[in-house]
């Protein structure tokens, strides 16, 4: 039965634990899946962002050269390469304008008629005149002074003297709003963001299209890709562009990541707890059927080895019983004595009160044998009217005083019967097992013969018979108790 509950609660939690398992390994694999999929677009978004600086830097690199072809030119506007940043313009959707700067912050050449316009006072001129590097410089994003509505950065690039003076500065105008037409297609995945920020964390893009956060410095786009590199944040994947300072960070919500996850959760929960359900009603009738057997087999048992009106150890059992307790008196080297009690004169009050009235005498005698011995002993109910009783570690004398107990209990015990007393007394026939006899036989008939022995000299009295009467006296082996029913 035990067994049957712990397989049963084992099951439970067996199956609970593999659920729980099942669905933390789902969870981690959806994670990283997210994961490995937004590290593919942010890579994807930064290599496509190289590959057209990149372009921007030829593009620079173009005209630094024919400027130097054309130094007497510089301060004219030859439509040739006027038609030249046009074309350009045309080519480069991301474009919106291409300047060419003197060293005094000057326009030389753009791709408008309006009064060219010195720009001596922007921040990417200071930036050159201050920087000794040929890198592309990216200004932060801002409203088009030429285009109002319209968001712009520029990307410049000085041209430098051979004393490392400035000579020119060579400027693009890219429109913000490129990054979204780029990019809106393959941000297919809803939940996904891309944000495309300087690499101390001033935001150009966001999309889905978020314009209060341009032009904002965030810095934990900065943090964000150091942390990537210790490999954490899995949901939020950051690439910088080449060796420009751009980083493509690509985000993702948790929760619209593990919105199937969830779902999974929910089933297997429900499924889980109705599994658990059906094992543990299962168990639990198991265990009550299981609980009723051992009671019948317990309740059979009992039945096999008692006896029905007085609840005593029937006469087969007390023999197998006193069988054993040879066994342990034999190797405790201790004292096992042996009581036959038989009621004087039954047969008489079955006669005259009935025999209902001998069945109430014959249980109350069993509740005196049960007061006056100890749990260890055996009580038997022997036969019709005989009580057997076997004493473990009790010598004679003890015997003598439990048999003596008895019966004056039972002289002194009245029994109402209608307004009639009965009363009723016993021959108890008492004898010692000794440890050379194989079992209780030859001591039974030994304390048989004692039982006798009272009847015929008077009833109502104790008899201890020893193995060897003539060493003992037989005389003396009679223990007279009640001196006036002799
Ligand atoms: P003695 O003093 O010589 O032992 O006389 P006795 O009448 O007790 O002896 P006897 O063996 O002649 O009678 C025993 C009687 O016990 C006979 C029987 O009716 C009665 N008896 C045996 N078993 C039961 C029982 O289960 N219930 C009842 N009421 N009487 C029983
Ligand atoms: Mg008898
Ligand atoms: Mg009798």
């Amino acid at each position: 039965m035990k067994k049957t509950l712990t397989l049963g609660v084992f099951s439970i939690l067996l199956i609970l634990g593999l659920i729980v398992y099942n669905l933390y390994q789902q969870k981690e694999a959806t994670l990283r899946e997210a994961h490995n999929n937004l590290v593919g677009l942010a890579t994807s978004i930064s290599l496509d962002q190289k590959r057209a600086f990149a372009g921007l830097e030829q593009i620079f690199f173009g005209l630094e050269n024919y400027m130097a072809s054309h130094e007497n030119d510089r301060h004219v506007d030859p439509p040739e390469i006027r038609r030249i940043i046009d074309d350009l313009i045309i080519q480069n959707d991301y474009l919106t304008a291409l300047l060419i700067i003197d060293a005094d912050g000057q326009v030389l050449h753009w791709n408008n008629n309006f009064q060219k316009p010195n720009l001596g006072q922007r921040h990417y001129f200071h930036y050159h005149q201050n920087n000794q590097t040929n890198r592309l410089f990216f200004s932060g994003p801002q409203q088009s002074l030429v285009n109002p509505g319209q968001r712009i950065f520029g990307v410049s690039r000085a041209v430098r003297n051979n004393d490392q003076s400035l000579s020119l500065v060579i400027a693009a105008i890219i429109d913000l709003a490129f990054f979204d037409r780029q990019y809106q297609a393959i941000l297919d995945v809803p939940g996904t963001t891309l944000t495309i920020s300087s690499t101390d964390g001033l935001v150009y893009s966001q999309l889905p299209a978020n314009d209060e956060i341009i032009g904002v410095k965030l810095p934990e786009y900065a943090a964000s890709f150091r942390l990537q590199e210790s490999g954490t944040l899995p949901l939020n994947v950051t690439r910088k562009v080449a060796h420009y300072p751009l980083l493509i960070t690509v985000g993702q919500k948790e929760s619209t990541v593990l919105i199937g996850w969830h779902f999974n959760v929910l089933f297997f929960s429900l499924f889980g707890l109705l599994l658990a359900l059906i094992i543990g009603i299962m168990t639990w009738r198991i265990t009550l059927h299981q609980r009723h057997e051992q009671q019948i087999k317990h309740q059979l048992r009992e039945q096999a080895h008692t006896d029905p009106l007085t609840g005593l150890a029937n006469r087969r059992y007390a023999l197998e019983q006193a069988k054993l307790e040879t066994k342990k008196a034999l190797r405790n080297k201790s004292f096992l004595t042996v009581i036959l009690l038989d009621m004087d004169f039954f047969k008489k009050i079955n006669d005259t009160y009935g025999h209902q009235s001998g069945d109430m005498v014959l249980e109350g005698t069993a509740e005196i044998l049960r007061n006056c011995c100890r749990a260890t002993d055996i009580l038997c109910r022997y036969g019709g009217e005989e009580f057997l009783l076997v004493l473990p570690d009790t010598n004679v004398h003890g015997a003598l005083i439990t048999a003596q107990k008895i019966r004056a209990q039972m002289e002194e015990t009245t029994y109402q019967q209608d307004d009639k007393k009965i009363h009723v007394t016993a021959s108890i026939g008492v004898t010692q097992w000794e440890p050379d006899e194989d079992d209780i036989s030859e001591a039974l008939q030994r304390a048989d013969k004692a039982l006798y022995k009272i009847k015929r000299s008077g009833r109502n009295n104790v008899c201890w018979l020893p193995r060897n009467p003539s060493q003992d006296d037989p005389g003396q082996s009679i223990v007279w108790l009640h001196q006036a029913s002799k």
